[in-house]
C-alpha cells in the first residue's frame, strides 16, 4: 500500500462533515472558520531519524529550524501566516542534554523569525530513533486562501526559487563530498539542513488575488503537482527546459553522476511553491517576484486531460515524447499495491 493510498483509506473513514470545517483533509492545512473574515490553517509534520535526517551530519540547531519551517510552508502554501506551534518530542532514554539543548535553540529561534509562538506539545521516549512532530496553527484572510483544487486548464504553472537544491545537498552529505567547504555546494547542503518557508511570497501571492492554486514542494515536483491536478482534476505538462536550475545544481550532479532534471523533478524537500495563474497574471507576478525577493519561474500549463506529463528539452510539440511522471517524487510507502 503507498502512502496516498494509506491517506485515501483515512479520509474516507475519518468523515469530512462538521459546522466550522471548510477543509478537512487534501491539502497542506486543514482550514476552519475562525473570528469573522478570517480562517485558521492547522497543519502537522514529523521527522523521523533515519527517515527524514541523520544525526551525525544534521546539527541540532538546523534540524530544530528545519522542524518549524517544514510546517510553516503549509501554512504559507495556503497563503497564511504562522501563530502558534506545538511540539512532540520522542527521544530514545539516555539522550544527551546538549542535544536537546542545541535542538530547541534552533527550534525557538526560527519560531521566533517566523513569528510564531510554542506552546505546548508533549515529551515521550522512543525506543531508539528520535521522532519529531510538529503542529503549526497559522491565520489568514477568508477571502485569500489558496486551495490545491482551483487550478484551471490554461493555467500557467509556476514556482518560486529554484529546484533539486534540497535532494543534491542530502546526496553531497551521504556521498560526504562537500568537504572541504565549496561556497556553492554548501548552499546545496544548507538547503538539505536548513530550509526556509516561503512566507513572504506566500503572502503576497495569496493578496494579489492572481493565484487560483497553489501547494509547497515537500514530496517533489511530480508528486506535489499530481496532488494538486487530482485536487483540480485536470493535467499538467511540465517543460524540463523551463524548470529553475541553480548553477550549483549543475556542479553537484557532475560531482555525483547524477542527473539535475531528476533531481528537479523527483527531489524533496526543496519548500518552494508551486502555483498556478492565468497567463495574463505572468507580468504582475513577475513584478511580486521582486517584491518577495525569489525568482518566480513559469515552468508549464494546467491541461483539460490528467496526469503530469514532462515535454523534454527538444521534443518540440510531440506528444509521443512526453513522459509521464506523476507521483515520481517522494513516497514514505513505495512499491506495488498489496491488499
Ligand atoms: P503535506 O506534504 O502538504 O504535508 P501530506 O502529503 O503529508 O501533505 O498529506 C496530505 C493530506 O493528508 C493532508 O491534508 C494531511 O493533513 C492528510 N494526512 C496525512 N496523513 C494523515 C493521517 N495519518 N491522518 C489524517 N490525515 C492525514
Ligand atoms: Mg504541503
Amino acid at each position: 500500500m503507498k502512502e496516498r493510498e494509506l491517506i485515501d483509506m483515512i479520509a474516507g473513514l475519518a468523515g469530512d462533515k462538521r459546522p466550522g470545517l471548510l477543509r478537512g483533509i487534501g491539502d497542506d492545512c486543514a482550514v476552519l472558520e475562525g473570528k469573522p473574515g478570517r480562517v485558521l490553517l492547522v497543519t502537522m509534520d514529523t521527522l523521523v531519524e533515519s527517515v527524514h535526517f541523520d544525526p551525525s551530519w544534521h546539527p541540532p540547531e538546523k534540524l530544530g529550524r528545519k522542524s518549524v519551517a517544514v510546517n510553516v510552508s503549509d501554512v504559507a502554501a495556503m497563503g497564511g501566516t504562522p501563530s502558534f506551534v506545538l511540539l512532540s518530542l520522542g527521544l530514545p532514554a539516555g539522550f544527551a542534554a546538549q542535544w536537546a539543548d542545541r535542538f530547541l535553540q534552533g527550534f525557538t529561534g526560527s519560531c521566533r523569525e517566523y513569528g510564531c509562538l510554542l506552546i505546548g506539545g508533549d515529551t515521550v521516549r522512543s525506543p531508539d530513533r528520535i521522532v519529531i512532530t510538529v503542529t503549526v496553527i497559522g491565520e489568514a484572510a477568508a477571502d485569500q486562501v489558496i486551495y490545491r483544487s482551483q487550478a484551471r486548464p490554461g493555467d500557467t504553472i509556476w514556482v518560486s526559487g529554484s529546484l533539486g537544491r534540497a535532494a543534491a545537498g542530502l546526496e553531497l552529505c551521504r556521498a560526504g563530498a562537500y568537504q572541504p567547504p565549496d561556497p556553492l555546494l554548501e548552499a546545496l547542503v544548507e538547503a538539505h539542513l536548513n530550509p526556509r518557508a516561503r512566507t513572504a511570497a506566500g503572502s503576497l501571492l495569496a493578496a494579489s488575488g492572481l493565484v487560483h492554486a497553489m501547494i509547497d514542494l515537500s514530496d517533489g515536483l511530480a508528486t506535489d503537482l499530481a496532488h494538486l491536478c487530482e485536487e483540480s482534476r485536470a493535467g499538467a505538462v511540465v517543460e524540463a527546459e523551463k524548470l529553475p536550475a541553480c548553477p550549483a545544481l549543475y556542479q553537484a550532479s557532475s560531482l555525483l553522476h547524477l542527473d539535475p532534471v531528476r533531481l528537479m523533478v523527483s527531489g524533496g524537500e526543496d519548500y518552494e511553491l508551486l502555483f498556478t495563474a492565468a497567463p495574463a497574471a505572468t507580468a504582475d507576478l513577475l513584478r511580486l517576484a521582486v517584491k518577495a525577493g525569489t525568482a518566480f519561474s513559469p515552468v508549464g500549463v494546467m491541461t483539460a486531460g490528467s496526469g503530469v506529463w514532462l515535454q523534454q528539452a527538444g521534443s518540440g510539440q510531440d506528444a509521443a515524447e512526453k513522459i509521464r511522471i506523476d507521483f515520481k517524487g517522494f513516497d514514505h510507502f513505495p512499491g506495488p499495491a498489496k491488499r
